[in-house]
């Protein structure tokens, strides 16, 4: 029950009423028997700095941030994290005494969710479709788990240089376009594919990312961080061929389950996270 001694954390973001984080948040909380309450808070991208002000003022622990805010939010913080500045993005806020840190907990979710597959990037070429905002978390934790290398295959090269240069600091990264002969090359010895494009996503399932399956490797693993439909077709199709496959249901999670310790301290429940998120999905 909320009482005066409550403890506020939510989510801000436009639009917001789809966001899956405070009924898993809230089930963690409860199933942790903590007095936290965890809401979801419209901002409009022109009342940003008047949001975090008064989410300082009004001593929130926390929160996190999305689509439109999370790089919009970096001026308004007082410390970023290492990854979540090579990243440009933050989804997650810790007020520490008044002073607000940011975070990128989506580089954590998606590698511990691959390490919870008995997968991990150490010495492995990647091949990774897509070089939006969620690919930026996703190289970031491939790099920082010693990806050999990692090839990113788009539709509009030129418009992925941001992420080139980024990166290419970082370790090993090329961009390709997806239908060059190069990028073929690439995905023929990547060990890990990775679709981070929204092709496939609901309501557009019967899309998917050019993947030649008659051409990788035939132990290649297969990570699709989309979360809706799960499985998606590149993971049914990848499946039917004997790959491994990895959905993103269970990299969403755990980027939760982080944030939830950052505010906290304390571990999440992640199998009820995964219980309320699957009936949300379902309905
Ligand atoms: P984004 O910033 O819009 O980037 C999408 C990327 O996919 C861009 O490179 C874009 O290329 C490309 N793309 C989009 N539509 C395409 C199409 N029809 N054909 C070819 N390429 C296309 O999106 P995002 O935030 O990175 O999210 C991408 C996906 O990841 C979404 O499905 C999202 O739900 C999922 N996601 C999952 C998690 C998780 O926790 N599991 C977390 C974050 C995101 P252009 O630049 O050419 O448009």
């Amino acid at each position: 029950m909320i009482s005066g001694r409550t403890v506020n954390l939510g989510v801000i973001g436009h639009p917001i009423a789809h966001s899956l984080s405070p009924v898993m948040q809230n089930a963690a909380i409860e199933r942790a028997g903590l007095d936290y309450a965890y809401i979801a808070m419209p901002v409009e991208p022109e009342d940003l700095p008047s949001a975090v002000a008064g989410l300082r003022a009004l001593n929130f622990r926390g929160f996190n941030v999305t689509i439109p805010h999370k790089s919009a939010i970096i001026p308004f913080l007082d410390e970023i994290s290492d990854g979540a500045k090579i990243i440009g993005a933050v989804n997650t806020v810790v007020n520490d005494g008044g002073r607000l840190i940011g975070h990128n907990t989506d580089v954590d979710g998606f590698i511990d969710a691959m390490h919870a597959k008995n997968v991990a990037a150490a010495g492995k070429s990647v091949a990774l479709y897509g070089a939006g905002g969620a690919a930026r978390a996703v190289i970031c934790g491939l790099m920082r788990d010693g990806a050999s290398e990692i090839n990113v295959g788009v539709r509009n090269p030129s418009k992925a240089q941001g992420i080139l240069k980024s990166f290419a600091p970082h370790g090993a990264i090329k961009i390709f376009d997806w239908s060059g002969a190069d990028f073929e090359v690439a995905a023929m010895r990547a060990d890990i594919i990775v679709n981070t494009t929204p092709l496939g996503m609901h309501p557009n399932i019967g899309e998917m990312p050019p993947v030649d399956f008659s051409r990788v490797k035939d132990d290649a693993f297969f990570y699709d961080i989309i979360y809706t439909p799960s499985p998606t077709r590149l993971m049914r199709e990848a499946r039917e061929r004997g790959h491994e496959v990895l959905g993103g249901a269970a990299m969403l999670v755990r980027q939760g389950a982080v944030a939830f310790r950052l505010w906290t301290g304390t571990d999440a429940d992640e199998g009820i996270m995964m219980e309320k998120l699957k009936e949300m999905l379902d309905n």
